[in-house]
């Protein structure tokens, strides 16, 4: 299933969430309803936009289990609004968190985002680190 908009992250999926702001709200969440019922109801590969996740889904053939997001989601809320030392991908929603580092690009644990090289990338969308936000 390819989608756009009504998940603008799978993060949104998962928690059910309507993550962008919509001209007709009732119309999204409808949407967003029958989306979760089909892919409840039918194994599916989905293809969510503004995320590589949909590459990952499409390469893995990974089935849609709505009870159990993928490991690789950041948990809770993506729109922190504590000062966290935590930075957050405005393109796909990866959390960087200084606490574990980023062991794909050999960052250490305890590694600030302020101290990441300037050739660091998100390690799931590959976009440069000025498209981070602080968490
Ligand atoms: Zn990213």
């Amino acid at each position: 299933m390819f989608e756009g908009d009504i998940t603008y992250t799978d993060e949104v999926l998962y928690e059910n969430k309507l993550s962008v702001v919509y001209e007709d709200l009732t119309a999204a969440r409808v949407t967003l309803n029958r989306v979760r019922e089909f892919v409840s109801k039918h194994p599916t590969v989905y293809m969510g936009t503004h995320t590589p996740l949909g590459y990952e889904n499409l390469e893995a053939k990974r089935i849609v289990d709505l009870n159990n997001p993928p490991k690789t989601l950041p948990v809770g809320d993506i729109t922190f609004k504590t000062k966290s030392g935590k930075y957050v991908c405005s393109i796909c929603g990866y959390v960087y968190d200084p606490g574990v580092g980023d062991e794909t690009q050999n960052i250490p644990a305890g590694t600030a985002f302020e101290d990441l090289p300037d050739t660091w990338k998100c390690p799931r969308c590959k976009q440069h680190k000025t498209k981070f936000n602080a968490a």
